[in-house]
């Protein structure tokens, strides 16, 4: 045998195919992503800084704008998932030693509070066991208190399966001279949001949620006065990936004539959330509200025939794209997870952060969205619980 110079040798799994299994993703995210869309992501790839490339991007600011109700210039696509949008609105906006209020009724206030004071900010929360939310006098008095230069919402919070009220609280943080953060990740697409007409400052959304494009890209949008915050710091931001100055000038945001190159953009993935943007103007947004709420409905009546309750109570605060039920006494609710997984393919999840031990999750967002898949969910969890280890206690 000739002598090798590698001591590694080749790893053996690598030498098998592939294997990723057919699941229906009907948790809260990633969902399936249609073969229109698989097919976009699948083209072959250009440069990140080419002609038709810069096109495709106005293309998404244009379908993102749309999405998101806004006019904003500074509208733009992240190269990363929901996370990364998350840190790129808090390392922009605020700087070491700014005062932030972040709401917190799950795991996405968490997170965005562990975000913000890894860069420094002085962190004030407010906090609701999930299921709970604010009411505009209560975050109205968080704002004269702390007086932060930024308040964080999480409109669709998909760890409790709540829509948050939006309407005021913009108006409420512009006479506290604050900026409004509104994280619709779980929820664009699937409940009304209008970024301009509520005053939102700073939202931002993920690709693998109701508009079914692969996980990795999520886009965000920053108005006047976020970029008026913005231009006015005294610091550079921490991260020199997510610094704004560079990120709008790639998208073309910036009004100088010529884009320079900043990163290497995800190019297949920006091919696909392009065609899922298309898919949701050609569908409309309205009718994309509607139809999530029409195919929720569906399913809470099914999960009550069933004998199941839902985790929030007040119908009106349910989130249309994630629907929270409250695990049924006597069982695993990890039981139920892998019983579906295994004998129907079929991915629900627990809850998570705050809402763990409490809940199981139904996620039927944009392509997943209909009533064939609540059957298909209602059926599956019958049987899970037909099946499941109960305890007589
Ligand atoms: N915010 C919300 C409301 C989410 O549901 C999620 C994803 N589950 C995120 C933020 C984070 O997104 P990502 O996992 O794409 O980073």
């Amino acid at each position: 045998r000739a002598m090798s110079s590698v001591s590694i040798p080749p790893p053996a799994c690598l030498l098998k195919p592939l294997e990723a299994p057919f699941r229906y993703l009907f948790g809260p995210g990633p969902s399936n992503v249609p073969p229109r869309i698989l097919a976009a992501g699948g083209r072959p790839i250009i440069g990140h800084m080419h002609p038709e490339m810069f096109e495709i991007m106005n293309d998404i600011k244009k379908g993102i704008q749309y999405a998101f109700q806004t006019e904003n210039n500074m509208t733009i696509a992240m190269s990363g998932s929901g996370h990364t949008a998350m840190e790129c609105a808090i390392f922009n906006t605020v700087e070491p030693g700014e005062s932030v209020l972040v709401a917190i009724n799950g795991i996405w206030g968490e997170r965005v509070a562990e975000i913000a004071k890894r860069m420094g900010a002085n962190v004030h929360t407010m906090v609701k066991a999930p299921g709970g939310y604010f009411t505009n006098q209560e975050i109205e008095q968080a704002l004269a208190k702390h007086k932060p230069v930024l308040f964080f919402l999480t409109h669709g919070e998909s760890s409790a399966g709540i829509a948050h009220p939006v309407d005021g609280i913009g108006d409420l943080c512009r006479q506290h001279n604050c900026l409004f953060l509104v994280d619709s990740v779980a929820s664009l697409g699937g409940a009304p949001l209008y970024m301009d007409k509520q005053n939102i400052d700073i939202l931002y959304t993920g690709s693998q949620k109701a508009l079914n494009a692969p996980p990795g890209t999520a886009p965000i949008s920053f108005n006047e006065r976020a970029c008026k915050k913005m231009s006015s710091r005294k610091t550079k931001p921490v991260s020199y990936l997510l610094d704004m100055t560079h990120l709008s000038n790639y998208w073309g945001c910036d009004g100088k004539p010529a884009r320079i190159y900043h990163h290497t953009g995800p190019v297949s993935g920006f091919f696909a959330l392009r065609e899922s943007l298309a898919i949701l103007a050609e569908k409309g947004l309205e009718n994309s509200w509607r139809h999530h709420k029409e195919v929720a409905e569906y399913l809470y009546k099914g999960l009550e025939d069933l004998g199941l309750k839902l985790f929030v109570p007040d119908k009106s605060l349910r989130l249309p794209s994630v629907t929270t039920i409250a695990i049924p006494s006597g069982y695993d609710w990890r039981e139920i997870l892998a019983y579906l997984i295994k004998y129907h393919q079929m991915e629900l999840t627990g809850g998570l952060g705050p809402s763990m031990g409490l809940v199981l999750r139904v996620g039927l967002m944009g392509y997943n969205c209909s009533k064939t898949n609540v059957d298909l969910v209602l059926l599956a969890l019958a049987d899970a619980l037909k099946h499941c280890h109960k305890s007589k206690a």
